[in-house]
């Protein structure tokens, strides 16, 4: 069992707020995502569960128990990070059995457990090997096995795959949900990568500038995300966000009209993802502009235009023909779109 609170939790230097009142509960065995651009304050917030960073300000407990002042060592956590830090003068099996020699475990077990580890990350015909005769990927399967061994109650990755190329990177992202599943630990895993994210998560928590900015699902963060930031930031292309003004259910502004919208009068914000537009063949579309750009996507292609400073992407069919500067028509009809505020980026529909 391991239920992870964290209640007010702040982290300050100085005047410099890294995490600004952090409140969640990570329920037993969820596998929970941090996810934000650089500098947002994730790595601070895992760090402050593992005790290597000190809380300023709040409480983080796991089971109900307080660890604020407990050492690292203590807290029954094991963290995979994205440099693996292996011991280069040691074997597979060596850097495997390190933790539990560093913790003294029966010795009688290790065999045991470090076979049964490296067999999850499929590596036990590596065990010979130092990390120098290793790819990147095997290394970083070491140090998985290395936290898997200890059988913590709680798992802390920082990044684990960023040092791979993007091929492994989906493998190794696909070994770590099997994984996940198997084990069925906690886990907090931080990332900047909205992908991994989606793919991995039980629960997104989004943060931005040490503040959290949603905690959903995946599919409630892509769906419905709270603010024009996490709809910018979750999805691939980001979600098209066109400013302009709302009167009486209708939105515009240059080149785009938009009817039957629910969102009170004002300055606003709309958004739509590229995969929900299509283009309008009638020339009826809400939108008309001239082609900014195409894309071939192999399976579809991008159809890009120019909207003041937006550059507004448009899904369309792979047999989609046109030249840059043709004048292209948009459906982008109002059960599509998300509306914000365009001062506060709070959803308003
Ligand atoms: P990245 O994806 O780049 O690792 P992150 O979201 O993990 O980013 P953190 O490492 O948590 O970000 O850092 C959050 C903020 O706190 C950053 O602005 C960082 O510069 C600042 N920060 C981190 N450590 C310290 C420190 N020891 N002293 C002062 N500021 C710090």
């Amino acid at each position: 069992m391991a239920e992870i609170q964290l209640r007010n939790v702040n982290k300050r230097w100085g005047s410099f707020v890294g995490v600004d009142n952090f409140n969640l509960t990570i329920a037993d065995k969820e596998f929970l995502v941090l996810l934000g651009p650089s500098g947002c304050g994730k790595t601070t917030t895992m760090r402050m569960i593992a005790g290597l960073e000190d809380i300023t300000e709040g409480e983080i407990a796991i089971d109900g128990k307080v660890i604020n002042n407990l050492d690292p060592k203590d807290r029954d956590v094991a963290m995979v990070f994205q440099s693996y830090a292996l011991y280069p003068n040691m074997n597979v099996y060596e850097n495997i059995r390190f933790p539990l020699r560093v913790r003294g475990v029966d010795a009688s077990t290790h065999d045991e457990r470090v076979r049964r580890a490296s067999r999850m990350v499929e590596l036990d015909d590596f065990l010979h090997r130092k990390p120098a005769e290793l790819s990147g990927g095997q290394r970083q399967r070491v140090a998985l096995a290395r936290a898997i061994v200890r059988e913590p109650n709680v798992f802390l990755m920082d990044e684990p795959l960023s040092n791979l190329d993007a091929k492994l990177r989906v493998s190794t992202r696909a070994q770590i949900k099997n994984l996940s599943h198997e084990l069925a630990v906690t886990t907090i895993y931080v990332t900047h990568d909205q992908i991994e994210a989606m793919t991995l998560a039980d629960r997104v928590v989004v943060m931005q500038k040490g503040i959290v900015q949603q905690v959903g699902s995946p599919t409630e963060i892509y769906d419905k995300p709270a603010n024009a930031f996490v709809a910018s930031f979750i999805g691939n292309p980001a979600m098209n966000l066109i400013d302009g003004e709302m009167r009486g259910g209708v939105f515009e502004t240059q080149r785009t009209r938009v009817e039957g919208l629910r969102a009170p009068d004002g300055k606003v914000t709309l958004g739509f993802r590229a995969e929900d537009a299509s283009i309008a063949e009638d020339g009826n579309g809400q939108i008309t502009a001239p082609i900014y750009t195409l894309e071939l996507l192999g399976d579809a292609t991008m159809v890009s235009v120019r909207i003041g400073q937006a550059l507004v992407a448009v899904k369309a069919d792979k047999s989609f023909r046109a030249e840059i500067d043709d004048t292209v028509s948009i459906s982008v009809p109002a059960d599509i779109c998300h509306v914000f505020d365009t001062d506060t980026g709070k959803r308003l529909s």
